[in-house]
């Protein structure tokens, strides 16, 4: 069966025929293409084509697919105990390894995915500070938990209106909701209201909706206002935990958050989020305090394993200074090559081993109202090409692309030709 029969039986057994929205290609158009094979940088179609990987499972592979020596941690895991339910030593080897990279982690809670961390970080502000208010801002994503899949309204400054159908008022209305790169408007949003938020979380790299680069000391300013209100700090490092180094963009900035969420590498391509920060914070959460919070298969033995295998390997084998320099030299290559054909110019932004192409701009994008208009459409076109060359980009232009470590030279210069290539056939 190819990928049209494919998806044409799932969509009469799956909402959109998938599991997960942007799998569904409506951002691109056109008919997802079903893979069954993934090795490496490579991944390959139903029909045996290969297509050299720059989604890589929306950030959680930072070694690419199947890396040789976290594949040896899970088949010994596969011989060893799938899930217990009870204490283990792999989930406290993970917890001990992550408490020793990062300073402001001082204890660590382990669930299965991004959202479930990020609600349960949210649970824990609440309960520590008394107070029900969330700010969250416009471009950030922090998973699909009915407090935060809240968009900006648009009346009086931080106002919120739901952002999927099937979300309580009630919630929406404790969401405040503040465009980025903008000092004034929190300002005001604490002096109106500052008593009541418990929590002001945010991607200190935006990179969920195109890559947002935010000023450090826009970052510092906001920090410091929240404290001075008494509202905690969340930074929500699902994606930039262990991608941009050991201790996430806060370690870049130097700043230190309360709370930090975690998910994607850190379960090595298992699902594994985690929730953690200061001790005192933490002690919250049952059974040493009074904030629920549990799960059946939290902490098992595959995400633990893999992940604790995949931190190694990115300490010992220098991945993050390799990836930066690969990530940026192949990023502009690759706006050098779209430049010689199309009729705008076009920019590649880079942090790590995350890069966004985007049409060139003359100030930098910092907020979602800042990215040029026709961007959807420009990057569909452009994501078709690419992929009939055998390259395969997130099927959105508001996702980011990343660089594993299995991008090594001789993969980077075949994709440079593929996409050679198709931007001649452009
Ligand atoms: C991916 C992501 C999430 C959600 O994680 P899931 O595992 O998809 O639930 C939350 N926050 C950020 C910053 C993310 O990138």
């Amino acid at each position: 069966m190819n990928s049209q029969e494919l998806f044409d039986r799932s969509l009469k057994a799956a909402p959109g025929g998938v599991h997960s929205p942007v799998r569904g290609f409506g951002s691109v158009g056109g008919t997802p293409v079903f893979f069954n094979r993934a090795d490496g940088a490579r991944l390959f179609d139903v029909s045996g084509k290969d297509y050299i990987d720059f989604c890589q499972s929306f950030g959680p592979l930072i070694l690419g697919h199947r890396d040789p020596d976290v594949a040896a941690v899970v088949r010994e895991t596969v011989e060893t105990a799938w899930t217990l339910g009870a204490c283990e030593p792999w989930s406290l080897e993970l917890a001990e390894f992550v408490i020793n990279a990062v300073p402001w982690v001082e204890k660590i809670r382990f669930v299965n995915s991004g959202t479930e961390a990020v609600m349960s970080a949210l649970r824990v502000a609440r309960a520590a500070t008394g107070r029900q208010k969330i700010l969250k801002f416009d471009g950030c994503y922090h998973g699909h938990l009915d407090s935060l899949l809240v968009k900006a309204g648009s009346g009086l400054a931080g106002e919120s209106a739901s952002d999927s159908a099937g979300i309580g008022s009630d919630l929406v209305n404790n969401t405040l909701v503040l465009p980025l790169d903008d000092e004034a408007a929190v300002d005001e949003l604490f002096a109106r209201e500052g008593d009541q938020i418990a929590l002001l979380a945010i991607e200190a790299l935006p990179a969920n909706y195109g890559l947002l680069m935010q000023r450090p000391e826009y970052l510092q300013h906001i920090v410091n206002t929240a404290r001075k209100y008494g509202a905690l700090v969340l930074f929500d490092e699902v994606i930039t935990g262990f991608r941009v180094g050991l201790q996430g963009i806060a370690g870049d900035l130097g700043i230190a958050p309360d709370l930090v969420t975690y998910g994607k590498i850190l379960g090595g391509g298992f699902p594994v989020g985690a929730y953690a920060g200061r001790r005192d914070l933490m002690d919250q959460v049952a059974p040493a305090g009074p904030v629920y919070q549990a799960g059946t298969l939290s902490a098992n033995p595959f995400g633990m394993r893999a992940g604790l295998a995949t931190l190694q390997k990115c300490k010992t084998r220098n991945v993050y200074a390799v990836l930066d320099e690969r990530t940026s030299s192949f990023s502009s290559t690759v706006a050098d090559l779209l430049n010689q054909k199309s009729d705008h110019q076009w920019e590649a932004l880079q942090y790590a081993s995350l890069f966004w192409l985007r049409s060139k701009t003359d100030a930098p994008v910092r907020r979602v109202d800042q990215i040029p208009a026709g961007h959807k459409e420009r990057y569909a076109r452009f994501f078709h090409a690419l992929l009939a060359a055998g390259i395969y980009l997130a099927p959105s232009g508001y996702e980011v692309g990343f660089l594993s470590f299995a991008h090594d030279q001789a993969v980077i210069d075949q994709a440079l030709d593929r996409i050679a290539s198709a931007v001649a056939s452009l």
